[in-house]
């Protein structure tokens, strides 16, 4: 299977030339498009092709998003920990849950966290998974992933280093282990090579040491395997590398360890100057923009519009549901637009157009695989939404397909995913899931993670003592 046929839809390609086929059709087969263009020679095609035609009237078609930073097993903390900063936030909230994490929250997290993901639009997550607390949860969330369909880009996170800091024991790793896992990983997913890829994700500064660094380059090089780090999160980065390392600030530390290069997919890349963005175009460094994560935690505002004018490939990613509280990344668009806007006083700083180029072409570009995904074009993979304006208040009416996407839009308007052929969601429902006992289960987990992790009581109370279990 893995093919279908709409007709009658807008799309809106995101190709090299930016086309919007308007009265058009599409026709994909094992999972690849092999037709786009008009809608009636597409009715036509598949109908010698046996292949059934939907009618789309008055829908638009989108390229499936690539979330490109997220962490699936945080979809269990949303709501905790609010109104704190980075350095408050990760040892009150993070910390407790990272070291209680077992099996079953984890295939909670990632299932929820993906079917939550789809809804919003995205058909390719990139998961820094980084709590490791017991053996094996590499796979669980991978299974997960794969069997509510997402493609997936497995970042396997880790720290070498911080028990001296107060970092727990049981979440520090040895990176050769590390680097064993990802080869074994990579090994069995070898026959879903595009529908799992892997990652390396040294968690940041604070958490991996010089030689944990210059290991992670060399085994990226030696393996083919990209890297993902947190990366200028906030100024933190350049003070732990002058106290700890006595390096003159942040970047020098990356350039000594060879960490920089092009593929590497720095995330957040908030507290930034020329130098660090000099250094990032001529390694030809991504960045992954994580804007909802950085208001929540009030780290700053990324550089974008400056990176952009450098020509640095950014992409966009909602970063953990428990520094976003959601892994939507219609919320994302909308925020990165409006915050690059306000930021900049100028309404042209960024555009709807280009945010969601972002979140499409150049989220695929940042992971290496523009060549299969984030536009539609005959001979790529078929990962795409279809959009329907008038299923949502919010969405109708539509004058402009891009405008309706990025500024007034809700998963309600989502009403068809087809991620590699399958289709996902279709009339507004997932085909094989029942959502709401996924969610259900997930807050079953979520409870049950909360009092292993022993949250203090004035913790869940701090403000309003409105904790409901
Ligand atoms: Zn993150």
């Amino acid at each position: 299977m893995r093919s279908g046929a709409i007709k009658n839809i807008t799309i809106v390609t995101v190709n090299p030339t930016r086309d919007v086929v308007t009265d058009g059709g599409i026709i994909w087969e094992d999972g690849k498009i092999v037709y786009l263009g008009p809608s009636y020679k597409a009715e036509q095609l598949a109908r010698t092709k046996n292949i059934e035609v939907e009618d789309g009237k008055g829908k638009i078609l989108f390229p499936g998003m690539v979330n490109s930073h997220m962490h699936l097993f945080q979809n269990l903390l949303k709501g905790l920990g609010a109104d704190l900063d980075l350095e408050t936030w990760w040892p009150s909230t993070i910390k407790p849950a990272a070291v209680a994490y077992r099996e079953e929250h984890v295939a909670a997290a990632a299932t929820a966290g993906t079917l939550e993901a789809i809804r919003g639009g995205s058909t390719t997550l990139v998961d820094y998974m980084y709590a490791h607390p017991v053996k094996g949860l590499s796979q669980v969330s991978i299974e997960a992933v794969n069997k509510v369909g997402a493609r997936l880009v497995y970042g396997r996170g880790f720290r070498n280093t911080g028990a001296d800091h107060g970092f727990p024991v049981e979440l520090i790793e040895k990176t050769a282990d590390v680097f064993d896992e990802v080869l074994a990983l990579k090994k069995r997913y070898h026959d879903k090579e595009d529908m799992v890829r892997f990652m390396v994700a040294p968690a940041a500064v604070w958490a991996v040491d010089a030689h944990g660094l210059q290991d992670t380059r060399d085994f990226a090089s030696d393996a083919g395997v990209p890297i993902t780090m947190h990366m200028l999160e906030t100024e933190t980065d350049n003070v732990i590398c002058r106290e700890r390392y006595g390096m003159k600030d942040a970047i020098t530390f990356f350039e000594k360890t060879n960490l920089l290069g092009d593929d590497l997919l720095a995330v957040h890349v908030v507290a930034v100057g020329d130098r660090e963005l000099k250094a990032f175009r001529e390694h030809g460094v991504k960045v992954s923009h994580n804007p909802m994560a950085n208001m929540y935690l009030a780290s700053g505002v990324a550089p974008i519009t400056d990176m952009l004018e450098r020509n640095i490939c950014v992409s966009l990613g909602t970063d953990g549901a428990a520094s976003n509280n959601s892994t939507d990344m219609l919320e994302t668009l909308k925020m990165t637009a409006l915050l690059h806007k306000v930021n900049a006083q100028d309404p042209t700083a960024i555009t709807g157009n280009k945010v969601l180029e972002m979140a499409t072409i150049d989220g695929a570009r940042s992971i290496g695989m523009d060549h299969l995904i984030g536009s539609i074009e005959e001979g790529k993979q078929a990962d795409f939404f279809l959009f329907d304006p008038d299923a949502c208040g919010k969405s109708s009416p539509c004058h402009s397909p891009v405008a309706t996407l990025v500024y007034s839009s809700g998963q309600q308007s989502i009403v068809k995913v087809v991620i590699d052929g399958r289709t996902i969601i279709n009339n507004g429902d997932f085909v094989e899931l029942e959502e709401r006992a996924v969610y259900e289960h997930q807050s079953e987990m979520a409870r049950d993670l909360a009092n292993r992790a022993g949250y203090p009581r004035e913790f869940l109370e701090r403000d309003w003592k409105s904790f409901v279990w």
